[in-house]
């Protein structure tokens, strides 16, 4: 099975892909603006025999192909957006468009699916439906939920779906799972306070929106140490504190920006009620108004227990057991991803995009990342496989002897 998949006859291919990386490197789109990217998707995948539905999440695109008569249909996503950032000066390939950068390797992984679309186009044996499903906006925009919204699953019924993610810091194409809780949920919250500015001479005729403030983001850190059990895993990060403009001015206003993060639904439920709480008793306290304006982002990923044992064993068939962490450390990142697990069991994995020393270890969201171009070959040899044994031909029974 091994030799069949990584000798396969792409290999000789794979420069194809790795241009057609750079290509979508050096054109990055911003969510829900991958119009040239899912133009592009969309005219490889008719030529090699999918058949295409566009409009899906505005941008996304889902290529279905159907083999045999089995009902088995699972579905393979790939991200396609980029992020409002410039590139470093550096390869060739670099973006062409100031402001915006593929940082995160969503080129990489659409160049990925597209290679695994046409290894698995080409020769892979299989009996029921796959559905390659290019999604936008994975960059904090919520694509996935757009998707589904639109009636993605509707469409295009899974009963399976799996993602993958490249992991600088990891060794080039080692392989990371995770059953269960394996990034985490992220909500937005602004908190905005309201008082008496005045002279910074006379602040006992105020209601020190500054001091408040203060007091509440300390009084924040006590949210992780003292409420959530120790055993879980929680953020309350304050990114952002705005107040005042003058040394001798007491302003009557502040606001603060906070990212709220859980490995589990319920300790998610606890972070809300504990920041609300704590907002507004220490606003009282201070005489100040508070508002608290939460936006839910993205849930917990949940991966499959099931989905993710059985995608460990394809790479580990594919690579060998030493290429495999088969219960890696959960990560407090987000992935929209998530509420696509919420509704189809699968899998999320992570594949090395170098280790410590090399140019793969730079970070994702980092003006000089680069997706590594060497994970194309595995990846899309694993997608190949995870698809050929998912969706295996049912063998025929030999007849019954007397
Ligand atoms: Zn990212
Ligand atoms: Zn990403």
């Amino acid at each position: 099975m091994r030799s069949d998949y990584l000798g396969h006859a792409l290999t000789p291919r794979i420069g194809e892909f790795i241009a057609l990386r750079r290509d979508l490197h050096q054109h990055p789109e911003l969510a829900f603006e991958e119009h040239r990217t899912s133009a592009l998707v969309t005219r490889k995948l008719k030529e090699w025999g999918y058949t295409v539905s566009t409009g899906l999440g505005g941008t996304g695109v889902v290529g279905t192909l159907r083999r045999g008569s089995s009902p088995r249909a699972i579905g393979l996503r790939a991200d396609m957006d980029a992020l409002p950032m410039t590139e470093a000066p550096g390869p060739a390939w670099a973006s062409r468009h100031q402001g915006r950068m593929h940082a995160c390797g969503h080129d990489g992984h659409t160049a990925t699916l597209l290679a695994a679309a046409r290894r698995i186009a080409d020769g892979v044996d299989f009996d029921g439906t796959l559905h390659l499903i290019f999604q936008p906006a994975e960059e904090g925009a919520g694509g996935a939920l757009r998707m589904i919204a639109d009636g993605l699953f509707e469409q295009h019924p899974c009963d399976a779906v799996y993602a993958l993610h490249n992991m600088p810091g990891t060794p080039a194409g080692h392989f990371v799972f995770r059953s269960g809780p394996t990034m985490a949920s992220s909500d937005n919250v602004t908190l905005t306070l309201r008082g008496t500015g005045g002279h910074g001479a006379f602040p006992h005729r105020t209601s020190d929106c500054v001091v408040a403030a203060s007091s509440i983001v300390m009084a924040l850190q006590t949210i992780v140490s003292r409420n959530v059990d120790p055993q879980q895993t929680a953020v309350v990060t304050v990114g952002a504190f705005h107040a005042g403009q003058a040394n001798n001015v007491i302003p009557d206003s502040a606001r603060l920006e906070l990212s709220v993060r859980a490995l589990d639904p319920q300790v998610r439920v606890l972070l809300r009620q504990r920041i609300h709480d704590l907002v507004s008793m220490q606003a009282e306290s201070f005489g100040v108004q508070a508002e608290v304006d939460w936006r839910e982002g993205y849930s917990v990923l949940v991966n499959d227990p099931g989905e993710t044992a059985f995608a460990t064993r394809v790479a580990q068939d594919l690579f060998g057991p030493s290429r495999v962490t088969a219960q890696g450390d959960p990560l407090t990142a987000s992935e929209d991803f998530a509420f696509m697990l919420e509704k189809v069991p699968g899998c999320y994995l992570f594949i090395g995009n170098g280790e410590a020393g090399t140019p793969g270890a730079c970070s994702v969201h980092n003006p000089g990342y680069d997706f590594n171009d060497d994970l194309i070959e595995p990846a899309s040899a694993f997608w190949a496989m995870l698809v050929a044994t998912r969706l295996a031909p049912k063998p025929v029974s030999p007849p019954a002897r007397d």
